[in-house]
């Protein structure tokens, strides 16, 4: 009995000792923080502190890069890479998706902005705010990103063995092969190409409307969720972002995820990723992180970010799904007949 009491005594003190050891290592991290630190310009924006993305990556000795037409932001710090896009709640760390919210990126004319909180949280050593300032580490010595962004070697059999982890979104139904849904397909009307695979009643031959369901395809967590979803307000204003894209000569990416409607993203755990478009609905139930697999329930399908929408006729009711391997479309770099070799062998 003696010897439980001392082994009970024993453990207490290690854990004791533990603890104490831990509290005093944050607490010498924070002192060197502060006494090295330096206060980053920052704006003030509908409540939340910004801080304009060029005095970071200078500070840091990173590199970025902002799209005007995209509206697109890649950031490099610490041989990171991150890809944000006006009004997508999700940034792309080194081709992996990672929720964010949707003002955590904010473009006014030319310059770009990042949240103090979304730094904080993905540079929680480097980046924090004291005082209602937002301080970053003037210690740390970042290597300049140099690695030079090489260009994908896809090989076939890779991609379908990657993508083989997925089961059809309709249960019991083939993504359609018509000629005009195969990604890569033109789409003349926005001056760009189809990116995803739909499921059209028409091409499948099965009955698909907005009591369809849709479901998760395989094992991953939910990165996108829409469930305040507001879409077009009118014909115009989507009229207005395809006179954008005719002018480009191509979709900006601002304007793609758009007319992607309301959507749900997922990043599965082999790397794949989709993006779920034109859902009517999605399962209340469904939130950012959830872990999802084949037989979770996403939503349903719709129209929405398509002409259907806004015209409020109930054309265009369809499911389209992009699929990406690392941030990259999956049939990007393969002809038409290998794209479709690969939509056949997965599904
Ligand atoms: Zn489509």
């Amino acid at each position: 009995m003696k010897k439980i009491v001392w082994a009970a005594i024993a453990i207490i003190f290690v854990i004791s000792f533990v603890f104490l050891g831990l509290k005093d290592q944050d607490e010498k991290n924070i002192s060197v923080k502060r006494d090295n630190s330096v206060i980053l310009p920052s704006i003030l924006e509908e409540n939340e502190l910004y801080v304009e993305a060029e005095a970071i990556t200078k500070q840091l000795n990173g590199n970025s890069v902002f799209d005007e037409i995209d509206r697109a932001f890649t950031l490099t710090i610490d041989g990171q890479n991150f890809f944000f896009i006006e009004g997508v709640p999700v940034v792309e760390r080194d081709g992996h998706y990672e929720p964010i919210q949707q003002n955590d990126f904010l473009v006014k004319g030319k310059k770009v902005y990042l949240s103090a909180v979304w730094l904080h949280r993905f540079f929680p050593t480097l980046v924090w705010v004291e005082g209602g300032k937002v301080k970053i580490t003037n210690e740390a010595k970042m290597e300049q990103n140099t690695r030079p962004v090489q260009a994908q070697i896809k090989n076939k059999q890779e991609i379908i063995e990657q993508l083989q982890v997925l089961s059809s979104p309709l249960k019991g139904v083939k993504p359609d092969l018509y000629p005009s849904h195969i990604p890569g397909a033109k789409r003349n009307y926005r001056g760009g190409f189809h990116e995803g695979l739909d499921w059209y009643s028409y091409s499948t031959g099965a009955v698909i409307n907005e009591r369809t369901p849709v479901y998760a395809m395989g094992e991953g967590r939910v990165v996108r969720v829409d469930h305040e979803y507001t879409g077009y307000k009118s014909v115009q204003e989507r009229e207005q972002d395809l006179h954008v894209c005719q002018l480009h000569g191509k979709t900006p990416l601002y304007i793609l995820d758009k007319l992607r409607g309301r959507q749900v993203w997922i990043q599965y755990e082999n790397g794949v990723q989709a993006r779920f478009a034109h859902l009517s609905n999605i399962s209340s139930e469904l939130q950012i992180g959830n872990k999802i697999d084949q037989n979770t329930l996403i939503g349903f399908v719709g129209n929405s970010g398509t002409s259907g929408e806004v015209n409020k006729d109930g054309t265009e009711l369809h499911l389209h799904v992009d699929l990406l391997v690392k941030g990259r479309l999956f049939w990007e770099g393969f002809t038409k007949e290998e794209v479709i070799t690969i939509i056949q062998a997965v599904f």
